[in-house]
């Protein structure tokens, strides 16, 4: 009999029962769909069951978000930012509970829980000056009396989807800044992860009822990807799909998406690689290599997956790097002295356990890990030792990205030029990085010839991004942007506005189309006007 998790503490102040309806628009909940169950990958422990979202509770959401639209849309922008900035405030009351509850749901470290919370309440901030600074560009006319310029407009309603490994963060970089653009939002997470969407539901929708704001304006419904999912990417009343997850599912939803001529931001698979060069710290490497490839027990889009090392410091960086693995803490994630806890589910091993054997069977060798933990100390069937393979580069499962924590490690001896190659090689593109203390290496990496992703990190790993800059990766990670930078105008519609201040008609290009006025090669006929 394993310890039951402390649930009470968490579900009385973030509104959750042991039964809870799975679709809300912000004022009514309701769920008629078959009845889903959450547990804990700590150790299995059933945490709730949800009612989720059937098909009229999906279109009474749907249709309560299109009649908040109309009204949201009218509410000034920095107005919009200061509900959002609110958000924000109530989240950090929050940021124990909640980052508790995403560590018991999904089995991250505690630390790592905590930290989700504050990118929650860091893009709220964000978002809110950003509502300040929906920018448009002005610029002259060729013709006198004109002015041209850009405005950006809301699109409607946003449909946000989410993948199980960040069940709060990526809902809160789509949610806050297309709040502060004018767009309402529908999300629907992932099934692994119900009751922290719930819970954030709950904090939102708490803002916004204090504030006045009508139902519709953030809205939530939970179902499985095949039904709640398909919905919602096809729903003409949707203008923007924001998808965050597999690169196989993200496929499909460009594909339905497009169909309709609708819009998406896809957020996919990555495959991320460090190159190590001869000119590295290899001690500041190996820190880095440990986090990337271990943290979130390699369950993040940005996990170190590859490292590419140059021949003459192999050894010797591999010699730093099992020293981080040999003193790695594994267990129960609640205990801040434990880095690794389960992966999400039994699932998930299965999936490790077959790559390791493919590894085997394509010529890998594991050099360490890929170890099912079982015992009182590791109930559940979660938990596993983190793996080091050491590969040829030419191993065929080198060009998937397994969720799991299986690093890859590759000598390479043809110079810098060669290790870009191998890492770029492969059909995904979201996180690089490079550690070298050479100028001429790193700005190499940082080049039009260098990494092709979407990130490219010098000296530090591929995971732990910071929200002021766009995030997102390249090829088949999707092309989407997300986050800071310019990325809300991938939630705004964009319009040019040319203003005629003057009393003349003038038209561009120089053409003239005036009655009365012969043009050059025409002969006027009697009657002609
Ligand atoms: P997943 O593709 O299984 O599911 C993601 C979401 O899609 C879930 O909410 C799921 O219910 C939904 N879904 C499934 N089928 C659908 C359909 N037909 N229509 C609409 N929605 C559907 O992904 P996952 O296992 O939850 O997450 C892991 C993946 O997410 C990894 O590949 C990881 O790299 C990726 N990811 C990418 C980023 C990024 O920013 N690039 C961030 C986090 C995770």
């Amino acid at each position: 009999m394993t310890t039951a998790l402390p649930l009470k503490p968490l579900f009385a102040p973030l509104g959750l029962k042991t039964i809870n309806p799975g679709a809300s628009d912000g004022m009514r909940w309701s769920g008629s769909g078959p009845v889903l169950d959450s547990f804990s990958p700590i150790n299995g422990q059933r945490l709730a069951a949800i009612r989720p979202a059937g098909p009229e509770d999906y279109d009474r959401v749907v249709r309560s978000a299109l009649a908040a639209s109309a009204i949201w849309r009218d509410v000034p922008a920095p107005k919009r930012g200061e509900i959002v900035r609110r958000f924000g405030q109530e989240l950090r009351k929050y940021r124990d509970p909640l980052g508790r509850l995403v560590t018991i749901e999904m089995g991250k470290s505690i630390q790592e829980g905590w930290g989700e919370v504050q990118e929650m309440i860091d893009i709220c901030d964000y978002a809110c000056g950003q509502s300040r600074m929906l920018y448009g560009v002005q610029t002259h006319s060729e013709r006198p009396g004109h002015r041209l310029y850009e405005q950006w407009h809301p699109l409607g309603i946003v449909g946000i989807v989410t993948a199980f490994n960040f069940p709060v963060a990526v809902w809160s970089w789509n949610i806050a800044l297309a709040l502060v653009c004018g767009d309402v939002c529908v999300w629907k997470p992932a099934s692994a992860t119900p009751l922290t969407a719930i819970a954030c539901q709950k904090i939102l929708e708490r803002v916004l009822r204090q504030n006045g704001l009508p139902a519709g304006v953030s809205s939530l419904v939970i179902g499985p990807g095949a039904e709640t999912g398909e919905r919602l990417i096809r729903d003409r009343r949707i203008p923007l799909i924001s998808y965050t997850g597999s690169t196989r599912t993200g496929r499909h939803i460009a594909r339905t998406v497009a169909d309709r001529l609708g819009r998406t931001i896809l957020e996919l698979g990555g495959n991320n690689a460090i190159i190590v060069t001869a000119r590295a710290d290899l001690s500041l490497a190996a820190r880095n290599v440990f986090f990337g490839a271990v943290g979130t027990a390699g369950q993040r889009c940005t996990t170190t997956r590859r490292v590419l090392i140059e021949e003459r410091v192999y050894s010797a960086f591999l010699r730093r790097l099992r020293s981080h693995y040999d003193n790695l803490t594994i267990g129960n994630p609640l205990d801040p002295r434990n880095l690794m806890g389960p992966l999400v589910n039994p699932a998930a091993v299965k999936v490790m356990e077959e790559a390791l054997a493919t590894i085997r069977a394509q010529g890998g060798r594991i050099l360490l890990g890929g170890r099912k933990l079982t015992g009182r100390k590791y109930p559940g069937g979660c938990y596993v030792t983190p793996a080091i393979a050491e590969v040829p580069s030419s191993l065929p499962l080198l060009q998937e990205e397994t969720f799991a924590p299986i690093l890859y490690v590759m000598r390479y001896r043809g110079g810098l030029e060669q290790a870009i190659a191998l890492q770029n090689g492969v059909p995904q593109g979201l996180s690089s990085a490079i550690f070298t203390n050479d100028l001429i290496e790193e700005e190499t990496f940082l080049s039009a010839r260098g990494s092709d992703c979407g990130i490219a990190n010098v000296n530090l790993g591929t995971s732990g991004a910071e929200i002021g800059l766009a995030f997102g990766g390249e090829k088949e990670t999707g092309g989407g942007r997300e986050s800071g930078s310019d990325a809300w105008k991938g939630y705004m519609r964009r319009q040019t506005s040319t203003i005629n201040w003057s009393r003349e008609t003038t038209l561009a290009q120089g053409i003239k189309f005036e009655p009365g006025q012969p043009r050059p090669g025409l002969t006027r006929k009697r009657g002609d006007p």
